[in-house]
């Protein structure tokens, strides 16, 4: 696995494969890697000629009074893991390499990003779509691949590279979860044993929707107030919020009886954890 840490460079080898005729895939990351960013890589070698992956905690999408500077970092050990996975390019730039002195453009979306995340994090989805607009723009893969546990980011890049005619096709990848349901995540390190166990009501909470699904239950605010219930219940939980919408468009429903996602975020302790599922109702 070759290291590259310039823009200039990483271009030019990335050139250098399309030209030999090479397909490329691409995996972005903040690093910290586990099992989840595992399982988008080896799709990609599986799937591609060259797989690309890149190391980048990106500032542009963290507020002022996020955890930009106490983001996990171990690069030494996510080398040993993207190498041991089969990636042969891995792109890890300084904040300076990708926004260096007069940087001062942005990639806006709308619509998809105004609910879940977008609105309890102002500006966090413009970051996200910049950097992976430069990000492509500088490894230009056929193919790039994103958990659906960050669901609202997958639907914000399937947005902008089909409003912005982007050749890349965005290949959506299921969660990865710890046996007993939890999502993985770089954060969940932040969690002491006590909070640990209490996120395990963000994915219990999926069973708590299906049972009122079951009884026939179907108004959204109704089984909001079930779920917020059985959270609230959880020690060292504060909900940010508890959604249900479209799977594509990502408005909220009022009544639950097409297709939904719900998707959730709740601080437990001082991890920000996010989770989600599609629920494939019969209308
Ligand atoms: P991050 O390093 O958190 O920015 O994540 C990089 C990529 O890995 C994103 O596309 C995430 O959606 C994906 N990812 C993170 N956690 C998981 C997981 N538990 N299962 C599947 N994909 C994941």
């Amino acid at each position: 696995m070759q290291v590259v840490t310039t823009v200039a460079e990483m271009k030019q080898v990335m050139r250098a494969a399309t030209a030999a005729g090479k397909k490329i895939g691409f995996v972005p990351t903040m690093g910290f890697l586990h099992e989840g960013h595992i399982s988008l890589v080896q799709k990609s070698v599986a799937e591609n000629d060259v797989t690309a992956a890149s190391i980048f905690v990106n500032p542009m999408q963290f507020g002022p009074k996020e955890d930009l500077a106490a983001y996990p970092r171990d690069f030494d050990r996510d080398c040993t893991m993207l190498k041991e996975a089969g990636v042969d390019y891995l792109f890890y730039p300084a904040p300076e390499e990708m926004y260096p002195a007069g940087f001062s453009s942005q990639v806006q979306v709308s619509g998809v990003t105004e609910g879940l995340c977008g609105a309890s994090r102002p500006g966090h989805f413009t970051g996200v779509a910049t950097v992976v607009t430069k990000l492509f723009n500088i490894v230009r893969p056929d193919r790039a691949y994103f958990g659906q546990k960050d669901y609202q980011q997958l639907q914000v890049i399937n947005r902008f590279v089909k409003d912005l005619d982007m050749d890349v096709e965005v290949v959506g990848m299921p969660i990865i979860r710890e046996d007993d349901g939890l999502a993985k995540s770089s954060r969940n390190v932040y969690l002491s044993g006590e909070e640990r166990q209490s996120a395990l009501c963000l994915s219990r909470s999926f069973e708590v929707v299906a049972k009122a699904l079951q009884e026939g239950m179907y108004d959204a605010e109704t089984v909001r107030g079930a779920v917020k219930a059985f959270i609230s219940h959880h020690p060292h939980t504060k909900i940010d919020y508890i959604a249900f919408v479209h799977p594509e468009f990502l408005t909220p429903l009022e009544t639950l009886d097409q297709p939904f996602v719900m998707a959730l975020a709740v601080y437990v302790g001082r991890a920000r954890l996010i989770d989600n599922h599609l629920f494939e109702v019969n209308s």
